[in-house]
Order: C-alpha cells, then structure tokens, then sequence
C-alpha cells in the first residue's frame, strides 16, 4: 500500500478511525522496575522517638523500607544513635534534613524558630557547608559512602543572600520539597531536585490509601513527609499509618514502596534512556 492512501475497510471502521486518537491522547506510561502503577515513598522527617518506636516497628512488620529524615544537631538524635543506626542496616534510608533544622522565623506559625536556627540570618555559603556536613555526619552514622537525598526543613528555601537549595547543585540524587502537588503529576518533567512532597497531618487511613490510588492512576509517585506516628508533633496515628502500610503490603505488584534514594535512581535512569532515545 502506498504511504498515506487508507484501504476502503479502514475508512468505514469507526475503531480504525478513533485508533490513532486514542494513541495521541494517552502518553506513554513511566515505567516502574517491576511494571508497578506507581512509586511510594515513605519519609518521616525531624529522627522523632515515635518513629523509632512506633512507625519503623510498623514498617519492618511489612517488610517495607522507609527514609528518615534526621537532624544531627536534634537530642532524639543524639540520645538514640544505636536505634538510629540498627535502622539503617535494617535498610531504611537515612537522609540529609540540614545540620540545623533551618526554616525562616517570618509569618504566622513560625514562632517556634529559634533566632540561632532562623534561616533568614544563614547566607547560602554557610547553609551549603552546613549540608556536606550534615552527609558527613550521616556517613559516620551509617557507614554508607553512596548518593543521598534531601528534604529542605520546612520547604523553605531562601536564605539571607539567596536561594540554597539551588546551590546546593548536583550534591544530592534527589531533593523533596514541601508544597506543589501531592502526587506528581508527569514523571517524564519531574526535576529529581524538585520532587513535591506531602505532608500528611491528622489523617485517617482511607485518606493516605486515597492520594496512593491517585498516583497508580496517573502511573506517577507520591512522597510522603510523615512526622510523629502515634505521638510528636504534626503526627499521624498509628492506625492510620498502619493502613497504609497493610494496603501497600497487599498491593505490592500496584506499588513500589521503596527508599527515596532507590526511586530517585531509577527515576534519574528512566530520563536518561528516554533523552538517549530522543531524536535531536
Ligand atoms: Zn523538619
């Protein structure tokens, strides 16, 4: 047949004539390593005694793995370092959230901040150092000399002088930030260094099983930033949690529940092949 002409039968074939729409409309679909619908992390932010005691508890009871968020400068920390570190060779990924916990003390609900801790007061060359060291101290923690992720404390990202987290580079496999959409919306444009992230505070089980469905129907991910689990601040509670995490359970050929810095990798693999593939 010559290119372009279209046989009489493909012509009166309302299935033939809607096929190449539908294909247009429907962009391909991201793949994930065992052709799961979609990726869930599981981050829990702050090294809070509630998760050393009731959410990687939890978690191990799954057999799932999860990435915490520590500040080495925080007493949890420092008062639990064998906990933290038995998490970590259990596989839980063990992540950068600053040496100090930075956040600007401006606006409403700030008050908290400690001027020493108020990120207005950094400029980006000390915030920068501060984060290389906070991965040394994490090595030193866990013993692991690989890539690691970031959570900027409070999403915030201005310091004194400007934005930190820009200068932050190519320092991290991936960076969550608070705010933006709870489920990623395209794979394909995500920035590793931009991965929106959802706090979830005071919600039940159906609600967190909701935003997971979400992402296996755009075939994306979602991040959570969990804090306290049954207890802390801004917390979830234990039942809640647990929901989630017996769905995510069952539901392992749907979701690929893993550490950040795993997803990111495959996600940074992903763009790649698909940019190789690309015609320029
Ligand atoms: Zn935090």
């Amino acid at each position: 047949m010559m290119r372009g002409s279209i046989g009489w039968s493909c012509v009166l074939s309302v299935a033939c004539l809607l096929a190449p729409l539908a294909q247009a409309k429907e962009p391909p679909r991201f793949a994930w390593p065992d052709g799961q619908k979609a990726a869930v992390n599981l981050g829990y932010d702050d090294a809070l005694d509630s998760q050393l005691d009731n959410a990687i508890p939890a978690l191990d009871r799954h057999g799932l793995k999860g990435t915490f968020y520590v500040v080495p400068a925080n007493p949890p920390l420092q008062l639990r370092m064998d906990d933290w570190r038995a998490a970590a060779r259990n596989g839980h990924e063990l992540g950068n959230h600053s040496l100090f916990h930075q956040c600007s003390a401006r606006g409403a609900g700030r008050e908290w901040v400690k001027p020493e801790r108020d990120l207005d007061r950094v400029s980006v060359a000390q915030m920068r150092e501060q984060v290389a060291l906070a991965n040394t101290f994490l090595q030193a923690l866990d013993g692991r000399a690989e890539a690691r992720t970031f959570t900027a404390p409070c999403g915030d990202r201005q310091a004194r002088d400007g934005d930190y987290i820009a200068a932050l580079g190519d320092m991290f496999a991936g960076i969550k930030m608070v705010g933006g959409t709870a489920v990623v919306l395209d794979m394909a444009t995500l920035d590793p260094r931009n991965v929106p992230a959802h706090v979830p505070v005071d919600a039940s089980g159906a609600q967190l099983i909701a935003l997971v469905k979400e992402a296996a129907r755009r075939g994306t991910m979602i991040s959570f930033t969990f804090h306290g689990i049954g207890g802390d601040h801004l917390s979830v509670s234990d039942q809640a949690h647990e929901e989630l995490l017996a769905y995510l359970d069952a539901h392992r050929d749907t979701y690929w529940t893993a550490t950040f810095l795993e997803q990111m990798r495959w996600v940074r693999g992903q763009q790649e092949k698909a940019k190789a593939a690309r015609p320029d």
